[in-house]
């Protein structure tokens, strides 16, 4: 499933691929990727609008388009844009099609069916639902080491778990989580409430840091198959605890152990990481 860094990634490639073009017709071919939108809905209201520019906020993508409208994606599972010329196939699990007037067209492929799209007024951005509850941006000054200290201390949630609450914390997943809790040398298990401050300012630095690191490990974007979304899995390689159970600790050796949390697993370092 894709985090933050890889919705960035897609998001800045969306935005140099199709900022500046008109829509010349959308198609939704999966009703359900649309729900708030019936399908002649969603064809109206992209047709001809130009996209204005991409942008993300946590992992939803943001294609502001002319006369006041745009188009949010969120990928979930295994959702992926595909950029090609108009007369390439349609993949196996295309669900909506966008044409530019320049012979191009952006496929939206989703083999698991938990993508969702939706069409809005750009003026009521703020107060849709996905979007009205979110945590500030993590590169944003309003995610600052006393937002992250104060959130927390809110919370009796083992704190891994609390990084994952969207309304928290914007965009880290179960990999970015657990590398940031190494990093700053905190056991997953620790109730976030009794995070100390500077614990709290440790763990700040560290989540930008690993969210900036995985941004920056992007590879080309891949003109021949058009697949915005190259760099899923990538960050895999570097990570310090994700899926290394029973592998050595980088920093100290011990084997790396695996829990479940939440239905889902947990690595870390039962020697750095402390309680
Ligand atoms: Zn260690």
């Amino acid at each position: 499933m894709p985090e933050l860094p890889e919705v960035e990634i897609v998001t800045r490639r969306l935005h140099s691929l199709i900022a500046g073009k008109t829509i010349a017709k959308a198609r939704l071919y999966r009703a359900g990727l649309s729900p708030e939108n019936t399908p002649r809905q969603f064809q109206s209201l992209l047709k001809a609008t130009t996209v204005r520019e991409v942008t993300r906020r946590g992992k939803h993508i943001l294609a502001h388009l002319s006369r006041n409208r745009t188009l949010i994606t969120h990928l979930r599972m295994t959702g992926r844009f595909l950029y090609v010329a108009e007369d390439a196939n349609h993949t196996t699990h295309t669900h909506a099609v966008i044409w530019f007037d320049d012979g191009m067209k952006l496929l939206f492929d989703d083999q698991r069916h938990f993508g969702l799209m939706m069409v809005v007024r750009t003026e009521e951005l703020d107060r849709v639902k996905p979007l009205a509850k979110l945590a500030p941006e993590p590169f944003s000054n309003a995610f600052s080491p006393r937002y992250l200290h104060e959130t927390l201390a809110r919370s009796r949630q083992p704190i891994k778990l609390a990084l994952l609450d969207q309304t928290k914390v914007v965009g880290l997943g179960n990999i970015y989580a657990a590398e940031a809790l190494h990093r700053a040398r905190i056991h997953p298990r620790l109730p976030a409430d009794k995070l100390s401050r500077p614990r709290a300012e440790s763990l700040h630095r560290e989540i930008v840091a690993v969210l900036r690191e995985a941004i920056a490990n992007d590879a080309a974007f891949d003109v021949e198959s058009g697949d915005l979304d190259t760099s899923y899995g990538r960050y895999e390689n570097l990570a310090r605890v994700y899926e290394r159970e029973g592998q050595p600790c980088h920093t100290c050796g011990k084997p790396i152990r695996r829990v479940t949390q939440g239905g889902r697993s947990t690595y870390f370092c039962p020697r750095c990481q402390r309680r």
